[in-house]
């Protein structure tokens, strides 16, 4: 191990908040997640019972609704605010409604992103706010927008709207001073998004990075796009923000791409989405006078990889411009040893009503799958911990 790498075996510091029911319980509900066929049984029997109105919702609420959310409302987050604040990591409020398709619930959905960004202000225990642009879009105008194709005055009238929430959420987080990401989704909206997400850095980026854009380096074109759009912003003078992820849409693209018969916009193989995400951090890196970058990832070599050329080069860990960040209920070893390493970390903290926090549950399950192998390393690292504790 490098002189300037971090021990993410150290359960000890990773679970130092978790009691030791507490830490059981993680234990009972990953281990649940690790079975393909209980996590497949799962998911689909919570969907399947919320469509039926049954009474399903305090046992998710119990489980793993609690174990990846921090409540229903920004009130009930409070108390893990402060939990990872005491540990040295920042909160992230997720807003986490998703499939909605009314305007009203649009504008619903931006008041209480807005509500978020308020929360904030002032507070360095949430170092960030974070919204998806299909919470506050149709995806069909969105997909319109993407192909650029001409909109009718229907569709142009929804565009405008769009814009306007959009314009309203980061002209919020720039006159708080409270910097927001906008997260990354599917190939065939992604284009509007880019193209909003860059005009509102132009707009607010001008002396600090408010808005930060999300780039998912599963996909082969992402790298050439990060490089260009730093020379885009370095040509129109305003600063990058830029959210680094792999992806987490991988087999819909796929499919889609099959289904259609287009060619897959995603990398030929996990090799390729690791080397582009590293040369993507990398670039940031050298760059980090004018680009603001998070390393969002629950990867123990990225993460690691990013701690030791800050240490070798002797950046300030705390430098504004690099942060790492983590979802609440994974990751821990990496945010807990990060934040007593003295860097700049936090984790999203999904909160919203159960039934709504449904579609990120289960992205959540079956990327916790024993197939994707990372309920595995958490696995590994909880019996670890239990073992330390003489509780296994
Ligand atoms: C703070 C944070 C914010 C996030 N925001 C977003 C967001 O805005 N948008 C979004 O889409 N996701 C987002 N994610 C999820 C993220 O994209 C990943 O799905 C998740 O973090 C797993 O990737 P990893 O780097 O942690 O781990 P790893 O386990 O190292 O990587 C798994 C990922 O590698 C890629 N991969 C796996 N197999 C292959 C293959 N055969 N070929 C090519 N690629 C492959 C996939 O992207 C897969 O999710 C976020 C994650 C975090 C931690």
């Amino acid at each position: 191990m490098s002189e300037f790498a971090l021990d993410f075996q150290d359960t000890a510091t990773a679970f130092a908040d978790k009691s030791d029911a507490e830490l059981r319980e993680k234990l009972r509900l990953f281990k649940m997640m690790n079975s393909p066929l209980l996590n497949a049984i799962g998911t689909r029997t919570a969907k399947f019972a919320l469509s039926l109105g049954l009474p399903v919702e305090g046992l998710i609420k119990s489980t793993v609704f609690e174990q990846f959310c921090g409540g229903e409302t920004i009130e009930e987050c409070e108390s893990v605010i402060r939990k990872l604040g005491r540990a040295g990591i920042g909160t992230i409020l997720d807003y986490s409604v998703e499939g909605k398709s009314r305007e009203e619930d649009f504008d619903e959905t931006k008041d209480e992103i807005i509500r978020t960004i308020e929360r904030a202000k002032n507070d360095p225990d949430i170092p960030f706010a974070v919204f998806k642009v299909s919470g506050i879009a149709p995806l069909g105008t969105l997909e319109r927008l993407s192909c650029r194709k001409k909109l009718d005055a229907k569709s142009q009238a929804k565009a405008e709207r769009i814009k306007r929430r959009i314009d309203e959420i980061c002209g919020r987080a720039h006159a708080l001073g409270q910097p927001v990401f906008i997260d990354a989704e599917e190939t065939w909206i992604q284009d509007a998004i880019d193209r909003i997400a860059e005009e509102m850095m132009a707009r607010y980026n001008q002396t600090r990075v408010i808005v930060y854009n999300t780039l998912q380096m599963y996909r082969w074109d992402r790298l050439q796009f990060l490089r260009d759009a730093r020379k885009r912003a370095e040509a129109a003078g305003y600063m990058l923000g830029i959210k680094l992820v792999r992806g987490a849409y991988m087999e819909k693209e796929r499919e889609r791409a099959a289904e259609k018969d287009y060619d897959s916009p995603i990398q030929a193989d996990k090799a390729a989405t690791d080397a582009d995400y590293d040369a993507a951090v990398e670039y940031c890196l050298k760059h980090h006078a004018t680009v603001s970058f998070v390393n969002g990832t629950h990867n123990e070599r990225s993460t690691q990889l990013l701690a030791t050329r800050i240490r070798e080069l002797r950046i300030d860990p705390k430098h504004p411009h690099i942060h790492f960040s983590q979802l609440y209920g994974m990751g821990d070893n990496l945010s807990y040893v990060l934040a007593a390493g003295g860097f700049n970390v936090s984790k999203y903290v999904p909160y919203g009503p159960v039934a709504d926090a449904i579609p990120y549950l289960i992205r959540r399950a079956e990327e916790n799958s024993a197939a994707a192998g990372q309920v595995s390393r958490e696995l590994d690292l909880i019996r670890k911990e239990l073992k330390r504790r003489g509780l296994a």
